[in-house]
C-alpha cells in the first residue's frame, strides 16, 4: 500500500487490487485494504475519486507518420508506479513543439520532424523499464524482499545516492539522447542542461523559441578582451541566443563548465547539440563553426 502526500492535507493511496477480488472498488474497500495492511488505527478522510486501473507497458512501433504526431498516452503507456506518464507526454510537447514552429516558420528542415519519434522513443523506452523497475519492486509480497527494498531506499535516501541518481531520472531530467548512459552529469551532446527557461537571479536560462549559445570565458580571463570577443559574435550569430557567461551566476552548471573558453549550444527542448572548444582558434572560425552549428539540423 502506498501513501503519497500531495499537499494541502490530501493524501493518494495506492493499493494492488487482489487477484481475485469481485466487489466494488470504493470507500469501505480501501477501509478494509488500510486495516489489513497498514498497522496502527488508520481511519480514511473524505474521498474525491478512487478507481481501478491495470498496468500496461506498450509504444506504438513509430509516434511519427508524415504529418501526424502521436503524443502522450496515444503513443505510449507505463505503469503508473515513477509518476511518469504525464510528465513524459510533456516531454513529447517539448521536443516536437519547438521543432514544428520552426519548420513552419522555415527556420529548419522539415527532416528536423524525424528526430521526435527516434529522440522520444529512446527516451519512453528508457523511462517505462524505470516505471516497470518501480511497479515490480512495490509489489514485492515476501518479507526478507520487502525488508532489503525498505533497507535499501532508507540507505539511498539518507546518502543522496535517490536525490543524485533516481530524482534526475524521474524528474526524466537525466534520460539522454542515444546510447549516452544515465547518472553523469557532463556538458555534451545528447544530454540536458541543467538550467531552466524561466528567468532567475540564481543561474542563467535558455531561450523557449531559438538556441541559446552560453559564450563561457574559462577560468583566467582578460576582462576586456572576452567583452570585445562577445560582442563581435552577437554581431555576426544572429540565429540564436548568445549568453555571456562572465560574471555571471553559474548556478548547476558551475561545477560542469572547462577551465578553458568554450561555447555550449542548447536546443529550445534543453538538450545540448555541442560544447565547442574556442580556446585555441580564431574568433572567425568559431564563429563560423557556431553558425553552421545552430542551422544543421537534427544533431
Ligand atoms: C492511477 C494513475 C495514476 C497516475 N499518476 C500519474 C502521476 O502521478 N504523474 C504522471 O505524470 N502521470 C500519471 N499518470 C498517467 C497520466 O494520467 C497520463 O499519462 C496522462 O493523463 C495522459 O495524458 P494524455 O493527454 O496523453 O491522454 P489522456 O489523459 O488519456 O487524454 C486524452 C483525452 O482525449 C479524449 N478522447 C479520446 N478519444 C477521443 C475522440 N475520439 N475525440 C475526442 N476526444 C477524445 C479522452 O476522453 C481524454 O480526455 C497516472 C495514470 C494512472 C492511471
Amino acid at each position: 500500500m502506498v501513501l503519497a502526500p500531495i499537499g494541502d492535507g490530501l493524501f493518494r493511496i495506492g493499493a494492488s487490487v487482489p487477484a481475485n477480488y469481485k466487489g466494488e472498488i470504493n470507500r469501505e474497500f480501501f477501509n478494509k485494504l488500510l486495516n489489513d495492511r497498514v498497522p496502527g488505527n488508520k481511519i480514511l478522510g473524505n474521498m474525491n475519486f478512487c478507481g481501478i486501473f491495470n498496468a500496461h507497458v506498450r509504444s506504438a512501433s513509430s509516434y511519427r507518420v508524415q504529418n501526424i504526431f502521436l503524443v502522450g498516452d496515444a503513443a505510449h503507456v507505463m505503469s503508473p508506479s515513477g509518476a511518469q506518464g504525464m510528465n513524459s507526454g510533456f516531454q513529447d510537447a517539448v521536443n516536437l513543439g519547438w521543432k514544428l514552429a520552426g519548420v513552419i516558420r522555415n527556420e529548419y528542415d522539415s527532416s528536423l520532424l524525424d528526430s521526435y519519434s527516434t529522440e522520444r522513443m529512446n527516451g519512453i523506452n528508457r523511462t517505462s523499464k524505470l516505471s516497470t523497475f518501480l511497479a515490480n519492486v512495490s509489489l514485492y509480497k515476501k518479507f526478507p524482499a520487502i525488508f532489503a527494498r525498505d533497507f535499501a531506499f532508507r540507505f539511498a535516501s539518507r546518502t543522496g545516492i535517490v536525490d543524485r541518481f533516481l530524482s534526475p531520472r524521474i524528474a526524466q531530467i537525466d534520460i539522454p539522447h542515444g546510447q549516452l548512459s544515465e547518472g553523469i552529469m557532463k556538458l555534451e551532446s545528447g544530454r540536458r542542461i541543467p538550467l531552466e527557461w524561466n528567468k532567475s537571479t540564481l543561474s542563467p536560462h535558455l531561450s523557449l523559441i531559438k538556441h541559446t549559445i552560453f559564450f563561457w570565458p574559462g577560468d583566467h580571463y582578460i576582462y576586456s578582451e572576452w567583452e570585445k570577443y562577445f560582442e563581435s559574435a552577437t554581431k555576426i550569430i544572429t540565429g540564436a541566443v548568445l549568453v555571456n557567461l562572465s560574471g555571471k551566476v553559474l548556478g548547476l552548471i558551475k561545477d560542469l563548465l572547462p577551465t578553458h573558453s568554450a561555447c555550449i549550444i542548447v536546443r529550445p527542448d534543453g538538450f545540448i547539440i555541442d560544447l565547442v572548444d574556442i580556446d585555441n582558434i580564431s574568433s572567425n572560425e568559431a564563429f563560423n563553426i557556431l553558425n553552421k552549428k545552430i542551422s544543421q539540423q537534427p544533431i
